[in-house]
């Protein structure tokens, strides 16, 4: 679904990806995870296609074509899904119709009708019982006044409501209390099926007591230092990442 191959990244002259190669199936879970600084949110932002993050060289592939030249809404239509390690307060844009507007523009690109008031506040429902938010959170604008958690929730929200095939999750589960973290887990859990797949960064291994991850790596200076299974993420817990610094 995603390869991504010797990918170097800069930000504003700074050389910060030095060589990305990434292999996501379908189904699968990878966890990245690594220092403060190490380019984490980079990889993601490059992979959404956000315009700051410059590709000097080496190709994403997304279902085994090159995303690169594309924008981020197209990368979005086509079915890749990011969600914040920030995510940002949309003052007047209202919560719902923020939501009904992305899932019907992904609607009507894939072909199918678009969901009216009625068949939308019946799915949204669904969606917010697996987060456990309450409906006033729809009637707000997007994240205002949110608390760190519950905009981290609304991320969740989004990703269940736009039913993507990839997701980009860029510390979902930083600043959550254990509740939150546990409605998070079960969020991604609730999104997860053998046709879509999930890349999740984060600093901690509690997250991932509740995910299987398939692959968990560590990225160093721009560089994925090492690829293991959920064990490595429990090594990284004991003895943190300078055992991993050449
Ligand atoms: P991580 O998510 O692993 O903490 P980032 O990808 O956010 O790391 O950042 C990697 C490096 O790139 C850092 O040195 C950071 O200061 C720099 N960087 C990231 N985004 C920007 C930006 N928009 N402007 C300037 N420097 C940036
Ligand atoms: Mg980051």
């Amino acid at each position: 679904m995603l390869e991504i191959k010797d990918l170097h990244v800069k930000v504003k002259d700074k050389d910060i990806l030095k060589g990305i190669n990434l292999t996501v199936h379908p189904g699968e879970l990878h966890a990245i995870m690594g220092r403060n600084g190490s380019g984490k949110s980079t990889l993601a932002n490059a992979i959404a296609g956000q315009d700051s993050y410059e590709i000097t060289s080496g190709d994403i592939l997304f279902n085994g074509t090159s995303i690169v030249a594309e924008s981020p809404e197209e990368r979005a239509l086509a079915g890749i899904f990011m969600s914040f390690q920030y995510p940002v307060i949309i003052p007047g844009v209202n919560n719902t119709y923020f939501l009904k507007a992305a899932l019907n523009a992904k609607r009507k690109h894939q072909g199918k009708t678009e969901l009216d008031a009625v068949e939308f506040l019946k799915l949204i429902r669904e969606k917010l019982a697996v987060v456990e938010m309450d409906e006033k959170y729809l009637h707000r604008a997007v994240n205002d006044g949110f608390s760190g958690g519950e905009k981290k929730q609304n991320e969740i929200l989004q990703m269940l409501t736009l039913e993507p095939a990839l997701a980009i999750l860029d510390e979902t589960d930083s600043g959550l209390d254990i509740d939150a973290l546990k409605i998070v887990a079960a969020g991604i859990n609730n999104y997860r099926r053998d046709d879509r797949a999930i890349v999740i960064i984060t600093h901690y291994q509690r997250i991932l007591k509740y995910l299987e991850a398939d692959y968990v790596h560590v990225l160093i200076n721009g560089k994925i230092a090492k690829t293991g299974g959920e064990n490595l993420a429990e090594q990284l817990e004991d003895k943190g990442y300078s055992w991993l610094d050449n």
